[in-house]
């Protein structure tokens, strides 16, 4: 797990806290004011119901003086009686009766004990008042009320009301049948209590005082607060643990109080369960957030190695691509000593053709063959990557160039070995080029540079071609030259030499031939041997072949025109043109433009252009379009090393060049022959013979006894600029 990866889980978390603390600390809060406002709607209702039962009292009480003040008019005990009867019903007591000091009642059977003993009655007879008590243990309230006769209390009205039906008084109407009202005195004693007193608790539990010294205060506060008729209400835990809340009132009658009791939840009950619903959609939607963004973690780190895959893999051959090489190369590298490793750079060469001649498929497939047995070849901890395009690149456990080139030779059997396209014979010519890796730290991508530049810059074709230091150097003078090379153009600084060609049968000039010459104005005079190697790796020496030819038509057109009398002139052709077909149709228009008749110019091809399947195919058809084209084709340097004659037979060359190195021994008898026949070879065939590069008199002589028609070399000239050339015709004439 990254840095980032841990602050984003590290600020998701804190977020998530954040989140889930708010809303606890929101649903306390909510559940603070739910209570609070509970409480007020307890305190309100109970207030409603303590003034109810305070008017119904009072109302009980006034009815019945009332009724006190008519007694005195009554006749007789059973007109009393059946008036107590009557008003009873109307005024909802249960009993109303009479009572004399002596404690006789009218009605006479009263079911009550004692009844004159009862401090209400009591008080109404001693102090005339109306009075209300509850009778303990006959569960009544007695009402009780003096009746006046002349002035003095003689008998006291009184009126029973059950217990049951002062129960209804104290239904609570409010809180849905959860709560629970009843009337104490001052002292904690239950007057009326509800029938049924279960709904959540016992009525003599609301005082049992806990451990909970917050209820305990609560409670002496209310006794106290009960003793002076302050109403309150306060929250309390019940012995099962509930929230209750407790409201009490003082009812205007003796000491009374209302007590209602009822859960605190009464109204946050429902809310939280709203808050609970919102807990859990709250909770649903974090998991579904967290889920989400595990998800896209998932899918990032999936696409993300699936990237990864396909950036480090070569679709072609499946294996490891470039990067994938230069990251396992440099992990290799920089696990093993220095110099155990050497980059190897493999180019099958031409592999355009493969592509064109057999298709693209066929390409494909033999880039995977190449690839199977490079890696077959493999020993532990190296590696082969295709590179781009036909490169390939191993990083060997090697350092010795002998061993590195006894593999690569064996790889490339085993890779000409294949038989898939046995029947094409085709063999895969593989360019290679190596460098150790001998610097530490040095970056791969480096060392493969350095693998290219040996390619490049190889001598030679044919076995590896290792990096060393002055390759670097010499790349430099040549990638200068390339940056001068337009400029150059521009500004004349290449120059015609000429060299005559003179003809031994009277001495007279044959001809000439064109070589070029870089005058520059800063490095001086530079040779063709330093520069057109350089050319020939770009395009470059196209355009300088054809200025040169150029110049030569100037030249020939000036003979021709100050009436100096032309010459033969010969150009040399690089092998960089025989790679497309109609490159000779820019010359034609060039010895068209000069008005150059038919014959006078020659172009040399170097006779190693036949070691070129594709090279040759455009040469042969070349010689006919020079032909066609009013221009003579020589070969030049024949002999140098790949000499065959059998190719003569196959192009329709007009001169064949003998190279120099026939001429080195001439004294040697066996090469005295070979030019001979040679010579009578070339006579038969009708193709005139120049030998190049004779320097003596008696390479001079031979050559005349063997009867060659045409000489070359410092033993006449040394190439000269077109002034000197003119001045040397002139002197020889
Ligand atoms: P080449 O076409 O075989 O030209 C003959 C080379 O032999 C010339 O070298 C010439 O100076 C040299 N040479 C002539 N006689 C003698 C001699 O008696 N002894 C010795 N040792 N050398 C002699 P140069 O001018 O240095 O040219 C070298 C090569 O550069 C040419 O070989 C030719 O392949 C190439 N070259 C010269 N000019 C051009 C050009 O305009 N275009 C192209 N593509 N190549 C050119
Ligand atoms: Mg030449
Ligand atoms: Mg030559």
């Amino acid at each position: 797990m990254g840095a980032r990866q841990g602050l984003q889980i590290g600020f998701f978390t804190v977020v998530l806290s954040g989140i889930i603390a708010a809303m606890i600390w929101n649903t306390s809060e909510l559940n603070i004011t739910l209570q609070d406002r509970t409480g007020q709607y307890v305190k309100d209702v109970s207030y409603q119901l303590a003034s109810d039962i305070t008017a119904r009292i009072h109302w009980n009480e006034l009815s019945l003086e009332q009724l006190a003040d008519s007694v005195p008019r009554l006749q007789d005990k059973n007109g009393e009686e059946e008036f107590l009867n009557r008003k009873a019903d109307i005024l909802n007591f249960d009993t109303l009766f009479l009572i004399d000091c002596d404690g006789s009642t009218v009605p006479e059977n009263v079911d009550v004990e004692s009844l004159g003993e009862l401090s209400g009655v009591r008080t109404s007879f001693e102090e005339g008042k109306t009075a209300l008590i509850y009778a303990e243990g006959q569960n009544f309230l007695l009402f009780s009320t003096p009746v006046y006769r002349d002035g003095k209390v003689e008998e006291v009205l009184a009126g029973i009301r059950k217990e049951e039906t002062m129960q209804a008084l104290i239904q609570p109407k409010s809180f849905e049948g959860n709560g629970l009202s009843c009337i104490v005195d001052s002292e904690g004693k239950v007057i009326i209590s509800p029938t049924d007193v279960k709904p959540f608790l016992q009525l003599e539990d609301i005082f049992a005082s806990g451990s909970d010294t917050d209820t305990t205060n609560a409670i002496t506060k209310m006794q106290e607060d009960m003793k002076n008729k302050i109403s309150g209400v306060f929250t309390f835990t019940a012995v099962d643990s509930r929230q209750l809340i407790m409201s009490y009132h003082a009812l205007e009658v003796n000491d009374w109080i209302l007590l209602t009791l009822v859960p605190a939840d009464l109204i946050s009950g429902g809310a939280s369960v709203y808050v609970f619903q919102s807990f859990v959609i709250v909770a649903a939607t974090i998991v579904l957030f967290v889920l989400f963004i595990l998800m896209t973690i998932r899918f990032y780190r999936k696409s993300r190695r699936e990237l990864e895959k396909s950036a480090f893999t070569d679709p072609l051959t499946g294996g490891m691509n470039n990067a994938a090489f230069q990251r396992e190369c440099q992990r290799l590298t920089e696990g093993a000593p220095l110099s155990s490793y050497t980059v190897v750079l493999l180019n099958v060469k031409g592999f355009k053709l493969i592509n064109e001649n057999f298709g693209i498929a066929a390409g494909n497939d033999t880039l995977r063959h190449i690839y199977n047995v490079l890696k077959m070849h493999l020993k532990e901890d190296e590696v082969v990557a295709r590179g781009e395009a036909d490169y390939f690149f191993l990083a060997l456990r090697e350092n010795n160039q002998l061993n590195i080139q006894l593999r690569l030779d064996k790889m490339i059997q085993d890779i000409n070995s294949f038989t898939k396209y046995a029947d094409i014979h085709y063999y895969l010519t593989i360019q290679q080029a190596a460098c150790v890796v001998d610097e530490p730290g040095l970056n791969i991508r480096i060392v493969q540079d350095r693998a290219r530049t040996a390619l490049r810059m190889r001598k030679e074709e044919g076995g590896c071609a290792f990096y060393s230091s002055d390759l670097t150097e010499r790349m430099k003078k040549e990638q200068e030259l390339n940056v001068l090379f337009e400029s150059a153009i521009r500004n004349h600084e290449f120059q015609v030499y000429l060299q005559p060609k003179v003809s031994l049968r009277d001495g007279a000039i044959g001809g000439a031939e064109a070589l070029v010459r870089w005058n520059h104005p800063e490095l001086g005079m530079i040779s063709p041997a330093d520069f057109i190697p350089v050319f020939e790796k770009n395009e470059n020496i196209c355009v300088l072949d054809l200025y040169i030819f150029e110049e030569v038509c100037r030249l020939l057109k000036r003979w021709r025109d100050t009436g100096c009398g032309m010459l033969p002139v010969s150009v040399n052709l690089s092998r960089a043109h025989f790679k497309n077909f109609n490159f000779l149709r820019a010359y034609a228009d060039v010895k068209e433009k000069y008005g150059i008749p038919d014959g006078w110019l020659e172009l040399e091809v170097t006779e190693s252009v036949f070691f070129d399947e594709q090279q040759r195919e455009v040469l042969r058809s070349s010689v006919d379009q020079m032909h066609a084209y009013g221009l003579l084709c020589s070969l030049d340097d024949f002999g140098v090393g790949y000499s065959s004659l059998g190719l003569l037979k196959e192009t329709d060359v007009d001169t064949i060049k003998l190279d120099r190195q026939f001429f080195v021994d001439i004294e040697n008898p066996k090469a005295q022959n070979v030019i001979e026949s040679f010579i009578q070879l070339a006579e038969k065939l009708k193709i005139h013979i120049v030998a190049e590069g004779i320097e003596t008199e008696k390479q001079l002589d031979f050559l005349r006894r063997v009867r060659c028609e045409m000489v070359q070399g410092y033993v006449f000239s040394k190439p000269l600029a077109p002034e000197e050339f003119d001045e040397w015709r002139r002197k020889r004439a």
